[in-house]
């Protein structure tokens, strides 16, 4: 399957003063090109870490101790006259038939490897250097649940999204403004002309996370990493900036990573899953797989915990008996088991499940419910007891 980034075995440390956190802890997933990938679980899992490790923006003194993320640019080309289905958004912003939408610099003029081989390990990149900083924005952008870290406050939200525009799809200014204005009356501003001149101070809460969804989306990257940043939004707004991102998605044929722990925004939004749970990954699957063939008995808890009508969609998922362990202690077996309704003893609380394919295309699980995810020689010296 042709994917946009591979993450394989990823171990990310903070260094403490009473030790080492190993946030993530070997995670290896791919995110497939022109879809939108769900990573979800609880907070402290590692979700966010892993999408800071692919943009390169750890928090110190967090790093990257193993392990490799591959970049291989490129969207699924799409023209303007095969919009996706539109939603109330009239004309294509071009207006100009099937012109090509994006007219973007070449990533590979900076990167002789890229021009070389086709495919970049971004950990070998310094995180400082210009080659990073030309893949950040142009090639993968990341939203996040506070606007203020992505907007500049000294800009009107209109120039920011234009500059946007001018570096990644036209030159023509008047265009760009256009643009501006019909992006911002996308992501349901009212009255984008006048949000356009405003100053990101001057907006509410949820207009400033639109206007950093609208500049972010207007850079059209390969690849979107979303880290929550629905959740602060009422439930209109979520909808509508759901479909939005969908939308978007299909008409240049970006890729999506949307970091979530509602599984209701899976089920609108990805085709694909990636559950994490204390820095592992436990299950992937399609969505329809792991909605109705969930095999981890983690997802199974997550899914049970779905909040009924009535109550706030972005509570915490507390309906899982037990708590997350600390971080700094050390789980032997599966990092489940103290919470696990099948744990087996003897076998979970001693051994790690290694991840093995399940019933369903590319879905797995990390689990010894599924045989093979038992090491060989645990499993035959089992037999001969
Ligand atoms: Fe539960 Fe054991 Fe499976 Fe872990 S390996 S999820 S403890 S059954
Ligand atoms: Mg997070």
């Amino acid at each position: 399957e042709d994917t946009v980034v591979s993450i394989r075995d990823l171990h990310v440390e903070f260094p403490t003063v009473i030790g080492r956190v190993r946030a993530l802890n070997g995670v290896s997933y791919d995110v497939p090109r022109g879809k939108v990938l769900g990573i979800v679980g609880e907070s402290g899992c590692g979700k966010s870490v892993t999408a800071r490790a692919i943009m390169q923006i750890i928090e110190k003194p967090g790093k990257i101790t193993g392990g490799e993320i591959l970049f291989r640019p490129g969207r699924v080309e799409r023209t303007a006259g095969k919009r996706a289905r539109g939603t109330g958004t009239e004309a294509p912003a071009n207006g100009n038939g099937d012109a090509k939408l994006v007219d973007q610099h070449d990533i590979r003029e900076d990167i002789p490897e890229l021009a070389r081989s086709g495919i970049i390990d971004l950990t070998t990149l310094d995180p400082h250097g210009p080659q990073m900083r030309a893949i950040r924005g142009q090639e993968i952008a990341m939203i996040f649940q506070e606007p203020m870290t992505s907007l500049n406050p000294v800009y009107t939200v209109g120039d920011q999204i234009r500059e946007a525009i001018l570096l990644h799809q036209t030159k023509d200014k008047d265009e760009a403004d256009r643009r501006a204005v019909d992006m911002l009356r996308r992501v349901g501003m009212p009255n984008p002309p006048r949000v356009a001149k405003s100053y990101p101070h001057q907006l509410s809460g949820g207009m400033r996370q639109r206007a950093m969804i609208a500049m972010a989306l207007s850079c059209i990257p390969t690849l979107l990493i979303a880290d929550e940043p629905t959740t602060a939004l009422d439930v209109t707004t979520e909808a509508q900036i759901l479909e939005l991102m969908r939308e978007l998605q299909a008409e240049f044929g970006m890729s999506i990573m949307f970091i979530t722990h509602s599984m209701g925004v899976v089920a609108q939004l990805c085709d694909e899953v990636v559950v994490m749970y204390l820095g592992r990954v436990v299950e992937r699957a399609s969505v329809d797989d792991l909605f109705y063939n969930p095999k981890h008995p983690y997802t199974i808890s997550l899914l049970r915990s779905i909040p009924r009508i009535g109550v706030s969609r972005h509570q915490p998922l507390e309906v899982i008996k037990g708590s997350v362990p600390d971080p700094y202690s050390t789980v032997t077996g599966c990092p489940f088991h103290p919470r696990c309704p099948s744990v087996m003893p003897g076998l979970c609380d001693t051994v790690m499940p290694l991840e093995t394919a399940v019933e369903g295309t590319g879905h797995t699980a990390r689990c010894h419910l599924y045989p093979g995810s038992t090491p060989a020689d645990v499993s035959s010296a089992a037999t001969a007891e």
